[in-house]
């Protein structure tokens, strides 16, 4: 058999900045993203990245970095002074957070417009209804890679590994969305022994959990599609949650890690600000 179609996301995050590109340049005023996070070295990363996106788009940034024992209401105050400023857009606060913080209750406190993330309450509750105005941008990046290859999802039968907030859950109701017949594993599946039957059924697969060769590539379905979202360092080397040599033997396409899902991601998190920047302006018309 053909090895798989690797997808590339860098070349797919270029496309989208070229379009957020055209539409920024019909803006009046400049849209600005407040990113928080703790100091951590994975954020460290992904937000370089983000900053490297914003300014490559001309996208303001404002910055803070919590130190790991920051209390809930330091984080809720910075939260609520971007909330408060109109110059500030898009609210973006990394993942994980420290233990003593209660992430639901800081999704809670994000004004729903400036959700970039759409992990408040009225952005997921939307989502759930199928009218999300901003989603989560690692699910938003997992149906891009997905759209590309040109599969039909309707009737396809889509596996998700991970039931995360801002992964698992928000993917598998896109997929649901698209009429992929979706079913969600996780580590209640993997504990009961069942993992590998869903995989295994899999047309497409999306994996998000956070641990390497979690699913091997002999239980990959031939032709089948394999997002791989799972970001973990293995002998100073970044791997997915897939085994990728084998599972591209079998599959028709295939996301690798990095360079996949990751660099869309990113430009999701541009995107989602440009869409909030947006409604707040039609709402500031009114
Ligand atoms: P999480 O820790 O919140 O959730 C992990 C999920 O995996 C849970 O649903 C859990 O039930 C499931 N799980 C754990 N062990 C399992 C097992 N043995 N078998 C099956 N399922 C199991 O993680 P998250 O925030 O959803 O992130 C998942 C992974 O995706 C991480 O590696 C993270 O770094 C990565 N990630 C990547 C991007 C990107 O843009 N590429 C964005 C977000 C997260």
């Amino acid at each position: 058999m053909a090895t798989a179609v690797v997808l590339d996301g860098k070349a797919i995050a270029e496309r989208l900045k070229q379009q957020l590109q055209h539409q920024l340049l019909t803006f009046r005023h400049r849209p600005m993203l407040a990113i928080l996070s703790f100091r951590t070295p994975a954020s460290a990363v992904y937000q370089a990245a983000q900053f490297a996106q914003a300014r490559a788009l001309a996208i303001a940034t404002t910055h803070v970095v919590c130190p790991t024992n920051a209390s809930q209401t330091d984080v809720e105050r910075i939260i609520q002074q971007w909330n408060d400023d109109p110059a500030i857009h898009g609210i973006f606060v990394h993942q994980p957070m420290p233990p003593q913080i209660d992430a639901q209750q800081i999704s809670s406190v994000i004004d729903p417009q400036k959700d970039i993330e759409g992990i408040h309450p009225h952005n997921s509750a939307r989502r759930f209804f199928a009218k999300a105005r901003i989603g989560s941008c690692t699910a938003l990046a997992v149906m891009e890679l997905i759209d590309t290859t040109g599969i039909e999802l309707a009737g396809k039968e889509a596996v998700v590994v991970g039931h995360s907030e801002i992964v698992g859950r928000p993917v598998s109701m896109l997929l649901l969305d698209k009429l992929a017949t979706t079913t969600i594993c996780h580590v209640g599946t993997d504990q009961a022994g069942r993992l590998e039957d869903h995989v295994r059924r899999a047309e497409v697969l999306v994996v998000a959990v956070g641990r390497p060769a979690l699913i091997r590539g002999a239980w990959i379905r031939p032709g089948a599609v394999v997002i791989d979202v799972g970001i973990n360092v293995v002998h100073g080397h970044v791997v997915g949650d897939v085994e990728f040599e084998t599972a591209r033997q079998r599959a028709a396409c295939i996301s690798p890690v990095p360079g996949g899902v990751g660099p869309v991601t990113v430009m999701m998190v541009m995107k989602n600000t440009v869409e909030a920047f947006k409604l707040q302006m039609a709402g500031r018309q009114h």
